[in-house]
C-alpha cells in the first residue's frame, strides 16, 4: 500500500456526482477510535437498555433524506440512538444466554472483507476466499482434535456457514437426499415413497423443528426423544422410537445430537446415538454450537466422544471464539454427499476451474449463492491468539464459572441444577420459582449484570453463560453479591 497523499486517486463514489465527497480514510479512522473507546468505557454503561417499544423508531424521522447529510451528524445519531437502544452484548456483565464475544482482529477482519467486497460463491470469484477458508477450518479441525474424515485432505470437509442453524439445515437436507437415493430433488415432496423421520431430544434447541419445517418434512415427523436426569438424550428411548418408526415402514434418516444444549449443556451420549443411527442407515449430526470450543482445551475433549462416527458436526467460534458474528464452522464426512445435494450448476456460473474438479465451489456447501469473505476474521483470530491464547480464553471463562458455582454449592437457600463443569452456571432457589425470580429480577435490574433463564422440569432456573471478552472475578464476585443479595 503505498503512502496517503492529498492527491490520492477519487474514491469510487467520486465516480458519479455526489452532493459531498466521502473521506473514507479520515471516518474510517474516527469509527475505529469509536469503537476503541465503546469497548474501553463498556462497563460504565448498564448492561440492558431502558427504552420502551417504540423509542428508537421514535427518534428517527419517518422518510429517508432527500439530500446527503453530513458524516457528523449521522455519528452523533449513533451515540444519541442506537447506544442507548442496545444490549450491550461485549459488556463484562452481560451473562445471558450464549456469549457472542468478538475481539478486535475478528472486527478488523470483518472490516477487511467488507473493504474487499468479494463474492466468494466459487472459487473462480476469489480463489483466495475458498482457499483461505478451506485451509483454516482444516486448522480448526485440529485445533478441536476433530476426526481427520472431516479434514479437506479425506473425503469431508469444512465450511463456513452463517449459524449452527443453516449448518444443520444443510446436513438435514444432505441426509433426506443420501435416504432418498436422491430422488427428493427430483421428485420432491409431492413425490410418492416412504415418511422420513428425524430424531432430537426434547431439550434440542428450536433451530432443529426448523430446519425440519423449511426442508417440508412436516414438524410432525420430528420426534422428540425424552431425557435422561442429567437432560442428555436418552439412547434407550431413541432407539425404541427409531424401532417402532422403521417397523411401521417409516424411515428413520436424520438424528442431531446435542453436545451442550442450550438450556443446561447437557451431552447427549454420541457413542450410544452412534449405534442407534447405525443400526438404522441414520445420518448422525452433531450440534455443538456453544459447548464444541471448549474441545480448543484437551483436558475438555471428553465431550467429543464418538464423534469419530458422525456424518457432520458443527460449532460456533461466533459463540465462543472471539470472533464476531456470523461464524459457524461446520464439516462433513463426504463432501461428495453434501454438494450433489445442493449443486445446481447455471450456464452463467460454468467455468474451467469448476469443470477440472480440482477446486471448492462453496456455493455447493451452503443455502445461498453468494458469500462473504468470513475466512479472514477466523484467520486473524486464530493467528493473533495462536491456539494456546484462545485455550486460556476458554479455561479463564470455565474457571470463573467454576468460582460462582461453589458459591451456590455452599448456599443452603440456592441449588446447581444439572451441573457440568465447563462455563455455564444453572441454578435455582430451593424456595421456588418466586424466589429464583426475585433474584432474576434483582440482577437484572441492577445495571450491573444481565442473566436469561430456562425451564428444568417445569421449573424456573437462572443461567450464567461466562463468556464475555473481559469478564474477570471481580464481575462474578459482584454479581454473587447481587444474588445473594436477592436469595
Ligand atoms: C446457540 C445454539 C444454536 C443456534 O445457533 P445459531 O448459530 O444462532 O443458529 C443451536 N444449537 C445449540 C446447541 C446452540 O447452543
Amino acid at each position: 500500500m503505498k503512502e496517503h497523499s492529498a492527491t490520492a486517486a477519487p474514491s469510487p463514489e467520486t465516480a458519479f456526482p455526489v452532493s459531498q465527497p466521502f473521506d473514507f480514510r479520515k471516518h474510517g479512522h474516527a469509527m475505529v477510535d469509536w469503537i476503541a473507546d465503546y469497548l474501553e468505557n463498556l462497563e460504565r454503561l448498564p448492561v440492558k437498555p431502558d427504552v420502551a417499544p417504540g423509542w428508537v423508531r421514535a427518534q428517527l424521522p419517518p422518510s429517508p433524506p432527500e439530500h446527503g447529510e453530513p458524516w457528523a451528524a449521522i455519528v452523533a445519531d449513533v451515540d444519541r440512538i442506537i447506544v442507548p437502544g442496545i444490549v450491550h452484548w461485549q459488556h463484562p456483565g452481560f451473562l445471558a444466554y450464549f456469549p457472542a464475544n468478538a475481539g478486535g482482529p475478528s472486527v478488523l477482519g470483518e472490516l477487511l472483507s467488507a473493504g474487499l467486497g468479494v463474492q466468494g460463491m466459487l472459487w473462480s470469484t476469489s480463489p483466495a476466499c475458498t482457499e483461505l477458508e478451506t485451509h483454516v477450518l482444516d486448522w480448526l479441525a485440529e485445533m478441536l482434535g476433530l476426526p481427520h474424515a472431516f479434514l479437506s485432505s479425506s473425503a469431508g470437509g469444512g465450511v463456513i456457514q452463517d449459524t449452527a442453524s443453516s449448518a444443520t439445515l444443510c446436513a438435514l437436507v444432505a441426509a433426506r437426499e443420501r435416504a432418498t437415493g436422491f430422488a427428493g430433488t427430483a421428485a420432491g415432496l409431492q413425490g410418492p415413497g416412504p415418511t422420513l423421520v428425524a430424531y432430537a431430544s426434547t431439550e434440542a434447541h428450536s433451530s432443529i423443528e426448523k430446519d425440519v419445517r423449511i426442508a417440508g418434512l412436516g414438524a410432525g415427523n420430528l420426534r422428540l426423544v425424552p431425557v435422561l436426569a442429567d437432560r442428555s438424550l436418552d439412547p434407550a428411548a431413541l432407539r425404541a422410537m427409531m424401532d417402532e418408526d422403521s417397523a411401521a415402514g417409516r424411515v428413520p434418516f436424520f438424528v442431531v445430537a446435542a453436545v451442550g444444549t442450550t438450556g443446561t449443556h447437557a451431552v447427549d451420549p454420541v457413542p450410544a446415538i452412534a449405534d442407534a443411527c447405525a443400526a438404522h442407515g441414520a445420518w448422525l449430526h452433531v450440534d455443538a454450537a456453544h459447548l464444541g470450543i471448549a474441545a480448543l482445551c484437551p483436558e475438555f475433549r471428553g465431550i467429543h466422544a464418538g464423534i469419530d462416527r458422525a456424518d457432520s458436526y458443527c460449532t460456533n467460534p461466533h459463540k465462543w471464539m472471539l470472533v464476531n458474528f456470523d461464524c459457524d464452522a461446520f464439516w462433513v464426512r463426504d463432501r461428495a454427499t453434501l454438494v450433489r445435494a445442493l449443486s445446481v450448476l447455471p450456464e452463467y456460473l460454468r467455468n474451467h476451474a469448476t469443470e477440472s474438479g480440482a477446486v471448492i465451489d462453496y456455493r455447493d456447501w451452503q443455502v445461498p449463492l453468494g458469500r462473504r469473505f468470513r475466512a479472514l476474521k477466523l484467520w486473524f483470530t486464530i493467528r493473533h491468539h495462536g491456539t494456546e491464547g484462545l485455550r486460556a480464553l476458554v479455561r479463564h471463562h470455565v474457571s470463573l464459572a467454576a468460582r460462582l458455582r461453589h458459591r451456590i454449592a455452599a448456599d443452603p437457600a440456592l441449588e446447581l441444577t444439572c451441573p457440568t463443569p465447563w462455563s455455564l452456571v444453572c441454578f435455582r432457589a430451593r424456595a421456588g420459582d418466586d424466589a429464583t425470580d426475585a433474584i432474576l429480577c434483582r440482577v437484572n435490574q441492577s445495571g450491573r449484570a444481565f442473566l436469561s433463564h430456562t425451564r428444568v422440569d417445569g421449573r424456573l432456573v437462572a443461567r450464567v453463560s461466562v463468556g464475555a471478552p473481559t469478564v474477570a472475578e471481580r464481575h462474578v464476585d459482584a454479581l454473587w453479591d447481587l444474588i445473594r443479595g436477592a436469595r
